[in-house]
């Protein structure tokens, strides 16, 4: 069983104690497959690092994540496009528009988000969305960037069965984390009517720890948890859920 993590913070310093076992307990399980998303620059080292470490199974995406776009976004842009130039990523991540920490930065939010669309399509690059409480307004960006070139994943998908169905109309798999197995996570009602192949698996690690580690430190091993729900809510087998999801992740990531 191969399982692809698509989203995950390995690098995080939630990790620093402990990074190897995390990663060994994730491969003891199948999950061999890690999409590793850029927050900003200051985290850029760690990174490469990760991928040193583990380079068969770590693949990166650059990019500067909502909300640490500041009032120097653009030296962040500038470090995201001349890493760009330097070398390969797998997609333009994660980007997005989030308005539940900070609302008065929601104009440089969509600029920062418009660029970054841009810069994937250049590319030929999927992108990596963070949305929280914000999906109009990144509806209406994707709707201004929406073409043959836009294509990506809305990470951490966590609207209505609308929502699920508008997303998919702008080219993105909808990224299914810890949030499924949770009692009041909605998507689990509704997910059943989304073809799975539409579906990527993620864990956000170190965040959103599905049940039964709800409140703990995730990590990647916790992803046989969502999958294990998954396997429910379609009733597919945890192996093809497995098959298919990788198979979705490839074809976005390219590999
Ligand atoms: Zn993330």
């Amino acid at each position: 069983m191969i399982i692809t993590d698509t989203h995950t913070h390995l690098y995080s310093e939630a990790f620093d104690e402990d990074r190897h076992s995390v990663i060994k307990r994730a491969l003891q399980l199948g999950v061999s497959r890690f999409f590793i998303p850029a927050i900003d620059s200051t985290y850029t080292e760690a990174m490469l690092q990760l991928e040193k470490d583990f380079p068969e199974h770590v693949f990166l995406m650059m990019g500067l994540h909502p909300t640490h776009v500041k009032d120097n976004y653009m030296d962040e842009l500038k470090h995201v496009e001349a890493l760009f130039l330097k070398r390969q990523f797998y997609a333009v991540g994660e980007i997005g528009i989030d308005l539940y920490w900070d609302k008065s930065t929601l104009d440089i939010q969509k600029k920062a988000f418009q660029y970054q669309i841009k810069l994937a399509k250049r590319y030929q690059l999927p992108i990596v969305i963070h949305c929280r409480d914000a999906f109009d307004e990144i509806f209406e960006v994707l709707e201004a960037e929406m073409d043959d070139d836009l294509f990506g994943i809305f990470h951490c998908f966590t609207g209505t069965i609308e929502q699920a169905h508008k997303a998919i109309s702008f080219n993105m798999k909808l990224g299914i984390g810890g949030v499924v197995t949770f009692k009041n996570g909605k998507i689990d009602q509704f997910l059943s009517q989304i073809d799975l192949s539409h579906i990527v698996l993620e864990t956000d690690a170190p965040y959103l720890s599905p049940v039964p580690y709800r409140g703990k430190r995730n990590e990647s091993a916790h992803i046989i948890n969502v999958l294990e729900k998954l396997s429910e809510i379609y009733r597919v087998s945890k192996d093809d859920i497995a098959k298919i999801t990788t198979q979705n992740s490839k074809d976005v990531f390219k590999i």
